[in-house]
């Protein structure tokens, strides 16, 4: 069978382990393995989301509101934005595939950061796009206007803060870049960590209501890392109606799960979880950044929900990760993005214990 050319060059999207990978291959027992990789919240759902999930149970064989009017309502209130500007995925990843598929063909160019968000080329390429690399792994704004200006590409995309690196770009130099680009490109400015950035530092808050003054903007938002909701796939989009409207042409009916549109609209209402999680991470990671200085190895400051600790040639990151793994800690090496680093989601404070205690261990400095 002859397949699309354009999936020649796609590589398959390496997820985090599963839990139970390590339980079946390492033999270490489910309650000891903590995993540290997919940039989840440690806390979990919150109480009333849970709550809200098993009410809906029995609600399973009603398609969901297609409209899904009371979460966009509850977004468009707290983003200060019409409902109509407003599209849903199931994750933010799902609404950077409506994206692609309404704007790329073979003929177009996309350009991002050297390492970032690993679907943005993923769905890029799916449609015969080219797919364009600034130098620098940090977002620099030289270097996307001057490949801007080089290429054109049809979409740009800003992730901010940055995955996987967790260092955020300034929001001046985002507004430098969207003042820059003219129309005929789709800047995408993926915020799935925004709520954490703003949390440490005001002054890199972007706010949807900040882009929609452009025709070419979009804001990415997602439930699943502070808001806990991983496992229920919700994302979302917030652009001027005429790309809002165009997108959602590339949306399949009932996208979002019954269960998962419940779990949202409560999740939004529950601002004390918010607030909760945040605090822990702040708490959390100042411990991960001390280890880290008292260990000589450098890390990438974050502004997100994960810390990246940075090897010198003398350690091999897959090899600390493939340690730790079978030690029942799971993190995600970087070496396939050409980094010798790790990420490390922040946990709580008893699986971020176990995670300083193995690492110890892996690097023989104890
Ligand atoms: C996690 C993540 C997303 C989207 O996650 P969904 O679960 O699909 O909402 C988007 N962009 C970045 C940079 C992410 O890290």
């Amino acid at each position: 069978m002859k397949f699309n050319d354009t999936l020649k060059s796609i590589k398959l999207y390496e997820a985090g382990k599963p839990i139970e990978l390590v339980v079946r291959e390492f033999g270490v027992p489910k309650e000891k393995v903590v995993k540290l990789a997919s940039n989840e919240n440690p806390l979990g759902a919150s109480k009333r989301v849970q709550e809200v999930i098993c009410a809906y149970a029995s609600k399973a064989n009603l398609y969901p509101d297609d409209s899904m009017y009371e979460l966009k309502d509850g977004l468009s209130k707290k983003f200060d934005v019409t409902s109509s500007q407003i599209a849903i995925g199931a994750g933010s990843d799902q609404v950077l595939e409506f994206i692609s598929r309404a704007l790329l063909g073979k003929e177009d160019s996309v350009l991002m950061s050297q390492v970032t968000f690993a679907m943005y080329e993923i769905y890029a390429k799916q449609t015969g796009a080219k797919v364009l690399k600034t130098p620098s792994y940090e977002h620099k704004v030289d270097e996307f206007l001057e490949l801007y200006a080089e290429h054109k590409p049809k979409i740009i995309y800003l992730c901010i803060p940055n995955n996987p690196t967790g260092d955020a770009m300034k929001k001046s130099d985002a507004f430098e870049i969207i003042k820059a680009v003219d129309e005929e490109t789709l800047v995408v400015v993926d915020c799935a960590y925004m709520e954490y950035a703003a949390y440490k530092d005001s002054t890199y808050k972007i706010e949807p209501k900040d882009i929609l003054g452009f025709p070419n903007v979009i804001y990415l938002g997602t439930f699943s890392k502070a808001y806990g909701l991983g496992g229920m796939r919700v994302g979302y989009g917030i652009a001027n109606e005429e790309i809002i409207q165009n997108i959602l042409k590339m949306r399949p009916p009932f996208n979002i799960s019954t269960l998962s549109l419940a779990a949202a609209i409560e999740a939004l209402k529950d601002e004390a979880h918010l607030e909760q999680t945040l605090k822990l991470h702040t708490e959390q990671i100042k411990r991960y950044e001390a280890f880290a200085k008292e260990n000589g190895i450098k890390y990438i400051e974050s502004y997100t929900n994960f810390i990246t600790y940075l090897f010198d040639d003398n350690l091999n990151s897959s090899d600390i990760a493939n340690k730790l793994l079978q030690r029942g800690v799971i993190v995600r090496d970087l070496a396939s993005y050409k980094l010798n680093a790790i990420r490390i989601t922040i946990g709580t404070e008893s699986q971020n214990d176990i995670l300083f205690e193995q690492f110890l261990e892996v690097m023989d400095l104890k």
